[in-house]
């Protein structure tokens, strides 16, 4: 039985996806260049976001293409303002203090959605500010950001605005209308269901040619710009196999249809696990429309030294099904990620082998000491 992986992505990818894999070419040839193109435009097609804006590809995770971003973009005179209410958000603050980034932090409570009423109250008493960057799916916890109202927020003060889209691209619409949207960071293994090795930004080519400070050599967005509109060519060795098989995914995303049904079909999933789960007095943590469609904390009603997340995980893997303990010190929790391959059996089987791991706690619970 293969593995079924309920964590945050890189999720299980279909047969026809490894099998793109299955091939070799060489990275200065005419083929590459032409391989390259075509994932560049399928990528600019998904976000749907015009000639403003060009796809910049780039070797790594997801957090390669975020400090990509920030390191390259974000404005070199004046601080931007991170806005964090989970990991992901901490994770850009980071970058900014490692690279040493003008920067601003506004943190809010990591179970609710960015607040824009305080966001706009702090813009009032820090007029330097002139860009803000934030996770539009916060997978920490499981929170969507209200991206829409926080981008008409930076319109009126004339802020950039720069998303980590990491579980939210190509899920949720992605707003490039937009004058504010600056750049958005995603990744091939999240919702478009390929392999991990590949990072991407979709910038404003307005921004991309704009001359900067270069900041670091291999994470040069700008550099790594100008490189596939001078010849098509990587600047360093591409992830080529990884490359065709994103393309390929691409491909079966749009005949599955598209954005919407990905979106209907992890919300389905979600659905029979809420379900599945809640006669077992296992419930989400944050519930309603705050609620991240890709990913899911459910709170665990036992006592940790009973059954932690992590025994829990462990415990679930003998049973070839992952899940990962919850970003939440505090309370005792764990997350399912509804993002790959995964049929509905899968879903069946995580169900039960939870309640098979929670009916043999209760049980010992139930005995007389
Ligand atoms: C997955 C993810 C990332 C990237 O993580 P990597 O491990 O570098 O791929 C960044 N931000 C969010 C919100 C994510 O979900």
């Amino acid at each position: 039985m293969k593995i079924a992986l309920f964590t945050p992505g890189p999720g299980n990818t279909s047969d026809d996806v490894r099998g793109a894999l299955n091939c070799d070419i060489g990275t200065r040839t005419p083929q590459m260049t032409e391989l390259t193109k075509h994932l560049r435009k399928q990528i600019s097609e998904v976000a749907d976001c015009g000639d403003d804006f060009s796809v910049v590809p780039l070797q790594g995770s997801g957090t390669f293409a975020v400090e990509a971003m920030l390191t390259s973009l974000l404005p070199i005179h004046s601080p931007c303002l991170i806005l964090v209410n989970g990991s992901y958000g901490e994770r850009m603050v980071e970058i900014c203090q490692i690279h040493a980034l003008p920067h601003h932090v506004l943190r809010s409570h990591p179970l609710k959605p960015i607040n824009v009423a305080e966001v706009a109250d702090y813009l009032k008493s820090h007029l330097d500010i002139t860009a803000l960057a934030l996770i539009h799916s916060e997978t920490g916890i499981g929170i969507i950001n209200p991206l829409e109202e926080l981008l008409t927020l930076a319109e009126q003060r004339g802020l950039r605005v720069f998303v980590d889209g990491m579980s939210s691209f190509g899920l949720l619409p992605g707003k490039f209308a937009s004058a504010s949207l600056s750049a958005v960071a995603a990744s091939s293994n999240k919702v478009l269901h390929g392999i991990p090795g590949l990072g991407f930004v979709i910038a404003r080519r307005e921004i991309l040619e704009e001359p900067g400070t270069t900041r670091t050599l291999s994470l040069d967005l700008k550099a790594q710009y100008q490189g596939f509109q001078r010849d098509g060519m990587w600047r360093f060795t591409p992830p080529v196999q990884v490359i065709a098989a994103l393309s390929h995914a691409i491909d079966d995303y749009h005949q599955q249809g598209g954005q919407a049904a990905r979106l209907q079909a992890y919300q389905q999933r979600a659905r029979i696990v809420v379900d599945g789960l809640a006669p077992l007095g296992i419930h989400p943590l944050v519930t309603g429309n705050d609620s991240a469609p890709a990913i899911i904390t459910f709170v665990l009603p036992f006592d940790e030294q009973v059954l932690s997340a992590s025994l829990l995980s462990e415990r679930l893997l003998a049973s070839q099904v992952a899940i990962y303990p919850s970003k939440m010190g505090e309370i005792n929790s764990f997350r399912i990620g509804f993002i790959g391959e995964l049929t509905e059996n899968d879903i069946y089987r995580l169900i039960a082998a939870i309640r098979d791991v929670v009916c043999e706690i209760s049980g010992h619970l139930e005995q007389p000491a």
